[in-house]
């Protein structure tokens, strides 16, 4: 009896208990204060003007701040001045970063050495090698676009986002942020449609300005502050879980007897270990330059979150890629894994990330704030109606663009924002657009001065709405804040689809303005006649009651028209439909073939995600806690047979009760195998609609046997760190 226990007892269940509760936070050495570590590792505008030359440093100056082109003779000198600067920060190497469609960040390294014809090292770094670079393009997911035997890449410099030192174990290393391209010229990367969106927006945001009689009026940039929600778990407990390794959520675990609710978790005091964490990590990002400005718990027990604060939605794109590998990397220097799935833990809070997102200039400031009375901003009036218009037509794409195999987890259960694309405006501007779309004068109505009937503390105005965390998108005071965009997800997808609907959008408001206008309608009756439009079209889109509420969800689609897209199987094809395919067409954004190619690594990925989580837990299901109740019960039974013999009556329901959920579960464990060897398939479509929803399902049945299995098996033989442990124990 002893002898079986022992044999599967869990050594690195137990052990990593015990390594945990003996752990002590990892020291840190006290930082040098914030004005001298501030970006010290990046080559910024300040590092450029003690290095370049005055005309190089205008020039560059020029490019960074209003994307105008910079000419091969300064970008020569750049390239000189970039070298010494890295090399003098210990760099030997340098390597093009860049973002391919996955989510993930690809490097190239090179070194900055050559020989020459002596056999002397020196060090080397032209011009022509900042620009460009050469990685193989077939290594890297580009769906339909490049045969694999013509797999010329390149990899291009983009000025606008700054080149900085990553210091690794192994040395230092100069980044250069870069765009990824095919031979045949088609964008490979998540950069390039960034960009392209960007300068469409600016392009027709220009227009609406000058038709308001704006007459200077400096390059729109979108801006971007990307919060971001993750989980820490012991090294030693993600160590004894190969789900969490390999698909970096857990495929089983029963619920965890205290979860949230207490609500004791968030904002609550942040553990020790943690904190040293989070500062750690925090003087890294600010190394590189990365504005680190609030974190606090989330929601879940273990669930954390870090905001920077915003920037230009081209660099907090990259700044967020770094951000997540630098975070990643950190919490394992201090004994966590860090998880960035959307669903870690089943029952416990998802992760998003939500990308609060606005677009302006040096000019006229943020298009998206309404200052104190937005009724009277016109401006501002015209751009929040576009974005509503954008919602409206393109939720879809919306939708589509933060489809995955893991945000399926979050999107459309009842914490996370539903899978329905609507917009919140809050009360105060949802009475404005109500108004215009009456034909009425909008008038607002303000928050009020806050009484707290305490003479000790200064009154303060409140807002003039509420917040509602329902709402998938939502406007938060001064900028859009999209909410369903997953955890793990890069930025750039969600901010290239705002960008380019809002593009649209504004073309299309300039053409209905200017013919307004030419009735001899003065700038106020124009604008408020192109709302009007847009209310009465796409009003629709606007709620603000309760996203999660079955009501709103069957509202939505029988009466509004608006889309149910659940999973990622009914999302992801909305990529290629003729209205999207055509708003990216016409605003230069994708071409048909880069779409498609999108369509197709996304597809893709989604399809060998959710096999890659079967194997798994077939091979879990099988190996590990089959095993585990089958020993139990061979143990239970010596036992029994033990008292037996010594005439001691026993009740062996717990036995039946194991035995029946382990054989039901290897039964589901057949039916799972079964379904997963189909490979035939007319389209991809029908191959991931099948994973959705009829592999998902045998999933979740192969699932909730386990997790039955883990409330009833001798908690030494479980082999599995549990959820009450892996949230709990730091
Ligand atoms: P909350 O959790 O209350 O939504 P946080 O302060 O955690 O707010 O995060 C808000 C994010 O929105 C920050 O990254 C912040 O810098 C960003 N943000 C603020 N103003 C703008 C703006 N005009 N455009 C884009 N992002 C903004
Ligand atoms: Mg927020």
């Amino acid at each position: 009896m002893e002898s079986v226990i022992t044999m599967t007892s869990n050594q690195s269940r137990t052990s990593a208990i015990q390594t945990i509760i003996t752990r002590a936070p990892k020291e840190v050495v006290q930082p040098a204060p914030l004005s001298k570590i501030w970006a010290c590792d990046v080559f910024n505008l300040a590092a450029m003007e003690e290095s370049l030359s005055k005309n190089a440093y205008k020039a560059m100056k020029k490019t960074m701040q209003t994307g105008a082109a910079l000419d091969p003779i300064n970008a020569e000198v750049v390239a000189a001045a970039m070298k010494e600067w890295a090399m003098s920060k210990g760099a030997k190497f340098f390597s093009h970063i860049f973002y391919p469609m996955t989510n993930l960040t690809a490097e190239k390294h090179d070194g900055f050495i050559i020989t020459n014809s002596d056999g002397n090292a020196i060090t080397d770094f032209s011009g022509s090698l900042l620009i460009k670079g050469e990685p193989d393009g077939s290594s890297f997911p580009n769906g339909s676009l490049r045969a694999t035997n013509s797999a010329r890449g390149y990899t291009a410099w983009d000025p606008t986002s700054p080149a900085y030192i990553m210091n690794t174990a192994n040395g230092a290393t100069l980044m250069i942020p870069s765009v990824f391209l095919s031979w045949t010229g088609e964008s490979l990367d998540k950069k390039i449609p960034l960009l392209r969106s960007n300068a469409a927006m600016n392009a027709a945001g220009q227009k609406v300005l000058a038709l308001m009689g704006e007459t200077e009026i400096a390059p729109l940039n979108s801006s971007c502050g990307a919060e971001q929600e993750y989980f820490l778990i012991d090294a030693a407990f993600a160590a004894a879980r190969p789900d969490l390794l390999q698909c970096g959520r857990s495929l089983f675990g029963a619920p965890s007897p205290k979860g949230q609710q207490f609500d004791d978790h968030y904002f609550g005091a942040i553990p020790e270990r943690v904190q040293v964490f989070m500062q750690d990590f925090e003087d890294k990002l600010y190394k590189l330059g990365i504005p680190a400005k609030t974190h606090h718990n989330e929601v879940a027990p273990g669930q954390f979150e870090i905001a920077p604060y915003y920037e230009a939605a081209n660099v907090a794109a990259d700044h967020q890629q770094l951000l997540m590998t630098v975070m990643k990397n950190t919490a394992q220097a201090h004994g966590f894994m860090c998880l960035l799935h959307e669903k870690p833990f089943a029952g416990v809070n998802g992760s998003g990330k939500h990308v609060n997102w606005s677009v302006g200039n040096a000019t006229q400031g943020n298009m998206l704030d309404p200052g104190s009375t937005p009724e009277e901003n016109l401006n501002f009036l015209l751009f929040c109606g576009a974005v509503i218009r954008g919602v409206h037509l393109f939720g879809p794409l919306l939708r589509a663009v933060i489809a995955s195999a893991s945000n399926d987890h979050r999107l459309g259960a009842n914490e996370a924002p539903p899978a329905i694309l609507s917009v919140y405006l809050g009360d105060q501007l949802e009475k404005v657009f109500k108004d215009i779309q009456a034909g009425a004068f909008p008038k607002t109505e303000k928050g009020g001065f806050m009484e707290l009937g305490l003479s000790q503390l200064l009154k303060f105005e409140r807002d003039p709405g509420d917040r509602n965390r329902t709402s998938p998108f939502a406007f938060t005071g001064n900028r859009f804040e999209f909410r369903a965009v997953g955890s793990s997800q890069s930025v750039s997808g969600p901010l290239v689809a705002m960008n380019t609907m809002l593009a649209d959008s504004l073309e299309w408001i300039a053409v209905e303005l200017a013919a307004a206008l030419a009735t001899g309608k003065d700038k106020s009756a124009a604008v408020m006649s192109v709302l009007k439009v847009v209310m009465d079209k796409h009003g629709n889109v606007v709620y603000g009651g309760n996203g999660y509420s079955p009501v709103w969800h069957k509202m939505a689609v029988e009466e509004r028209g608006l889309k149910n897209l659940p999973t990622s199987a009914e999302a992801l094809p909305e990529l290629l439909s003729p209205a999207v395919v055509s708003l990216f067409e016409r605003t230069g954004v994708l071409t048909p073939v880069e779409l498609q190619s999108r369509f197709d690594v996304y597809a893709e990925q989604y399809v060998i995600s959710i096999e890659l989580e079967v194997k798994l837990m077939l091979e879990m299901a099988t190996t590990l806690i089959y095993p585990a109740a089958i020993s139990y019960l061979s143990s239970l039974s010596a036992t029994y047979n033990s008292l037996a013999a010594l005439s001691i009556a026993v009740d062996s329901s717990l036995a039946s009760a194991v035995a029946i959920e382990a054989s039901a579960m290897m039964a589901a464990v057949g039916k799972l195998k079964a379904a997963i060897a189909q490979h035939d398939f007319d389209t991809i479509q029908a191959h991931m609609t099948f994973l959705a929803h009829d592999v998902r399902s045998l999933m979740s049945e192969v699932r909730a046997h386990a997790d039955a299995l883990e409330t009833m098996v001798a908690d030494d033989i479980w082999p599995l760190p549990k959820y009450r442990e892996m949230l709990f124990i730091k």
